[in-house]
């Protein structure tokens, strides 16, 4: 059932759409072909949001608009997809599809519903319903600048609610990331998950173990680093999705009575939501330090009362809680190694000696950032952090220059 929102009922203006977005649509349209703006960008552009990217479908073929653009490759393995390349900027041109399972087209679902590979091109409405929320299913036509609604997403976004697609049950079995993405989502823009929507995920949130390590590393980094942390995290843990992408820490969180762990982690994300809307640098080494301070500890304390060497103990427990960490959330090392070390730096703020050898580590920054969070959540720390903030002040001439060893 198709709604065609006209250009004088909604509020989405061609200044908002990148030049370059625009120059793909145009294109596309001259050459006899539909070109429509789609998923996120329109969701984000009627809910008043700045895109951070511009997606484009259409029913020509990836071939077809290869042969439209010079500046154009094609990628995808699960998705073949064009992307026309304008320097930094990449607008993804995707052919309309459909998720027919009539077993007639180029797919492959797994035992469990799970979708491996899906290559069916299909009509405007079979590409829209296969989308995950109706949000993200609006079409946004270059050629009368009308919004086209075949799920009712348009309503959904003026009201600000996420809902599911068809049964909502079935589309988290097929793809359980989409829990994620209902969080994500709802976070970044505010939005309510509708009860339908968001009834099924406590349940079926162990699901989410069968998805790609790496896929949930992408993900953590978008819940976590684009501004919404605090937000996200909140939602994960409504939801019943923190036991299962940071088992360790919800544990610990859950054991640990004074709820100083908790704030701890909060702290640091709020920090980081701080540094994001300043346009700082966040890294994620340190994000993942604060989200899995809480199982470190846990695991510190259990090996002490093993009667473990602290030292051998610290080690113990940071290897331990990454490879924990990596069973479920694809960390690479070039951050597990830096997040194991701002850990390992904190018993070093008791030790008032060799200061200027402690000042000059490559990581005492991010470590005394650290430092600074665990301060907010227990106030023991408070002594550590005068003394070395102080000792900083002498030291480094430039307060203000935070090094981009944390990058
Ligand atoms: P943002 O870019 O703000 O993170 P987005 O909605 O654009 O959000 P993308 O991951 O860029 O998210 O996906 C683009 C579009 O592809 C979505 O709007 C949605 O229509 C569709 N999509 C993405 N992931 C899924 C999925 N797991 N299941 C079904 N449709 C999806
Ligand atoms: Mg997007």
């Amino acid at each position: 059932q198709l709604r065609i929102i006209t250009r004088d009922q909604h509020t989405v203006s061609r200044k908002a759409i990148s030049p370059n977005a625009l120059r793909v649509l145009y294109r596309l349209h001259e050459a006899g072909h539909a070109s429509f703006l789609v998923g996120g960008a329109v969701r984000d552009l009627i809910a008043g949001v700045q895109p951070k990217d511009f997606d484009v479908a259409t029913d020509a073929t990836p071939e077809q608009v290869r042969a439209l653009f010079r500046n154009c490759r094609l990628i995808g393995r699960r998705f073949r997809l064009a992307h026309v390349v304008f320097g930094r900027e990449i607008i993804e041109v995707a052919t309309f599809r459909a998720s027919s399972d009539d077993g007639s087209g180029d797919r492959e679902v797994h035992d469990d519903g799970r979708v491996l590979r899906d290559n069916v091109y299909g009509n405007i409405e079979e590409d829209a319903v296969r989308r995950d929320f109706t949000a993200n299913a609006l079409y946004y036509n270059i050629a009368d600048f009308s919004i086209h609604d075949y799920v009712g997403g348009f309503d959904d976004v003026v009201a600000r609610h996420m809902r599911m697609i068809g049964d909502a049950e079935t589309r988290y079995r097929e793809d359980p990331v989409r829990m994620l993405r209902a969080v994500r989502l709802s976070s970044k823009l505010g939005f309510t998950i509708v009860e339908g929507t968001a009834a099924p995920i406590a349940a079926l949130a162990p699901l989410l173990r069968q998805a790609a390590p790496a896929r949930l590393f992408d993900e953590c980094l978008k819940l976590f680093l684009s501004g919404h942390a605090v937000a996200s995290f909140e939602g994960l843990e409504r939801h019943g999705l923190l036991p299962v992408l940071f088992p360790e820490t919800a544990k610990a969180l859950a054991s640990n009575r004074s709820g100083a762990l908790r704030r701890m982690v909060i702290a640091g994300l709020a920090g980081t939501d701080a540094r994001v809307a300043a346009d700082e640098p966040v890294s994620p080494a340190f994000l993942f330090a604060v989200l899995l301070w809480p199982a470190y500890c846990r695991s510190l304390a259990q090996l002490e009362g093993q009667g473990m060497h602290a030292a051998e103990a610290q080690r113990r427990a940071a290897d331990r809680t990454t490879l924990h960490l990596t069973e479920v959330v694809a960390l690479p090392r070039r951050f597990s190694l830096p997040m194991q070390e701002i850990w390992l730096l904190q018993p070093r703020f008791a030790q008032r000696k060799r200061t200027g050898r402690f000042l000059a580590h490559p990581r005492f920054r991010a470590a005394f950032d650290f430092l600074k969070l665990r301060e907010q959540a227990s106030p023991s720390h408070a002594g550590d952090v005068a003394y070395w903030a102080e000792l900083q002040l002498g030291e480094m001439p430039a307060p203000e220059s935070h090094d981009g060893d944390d990058e």
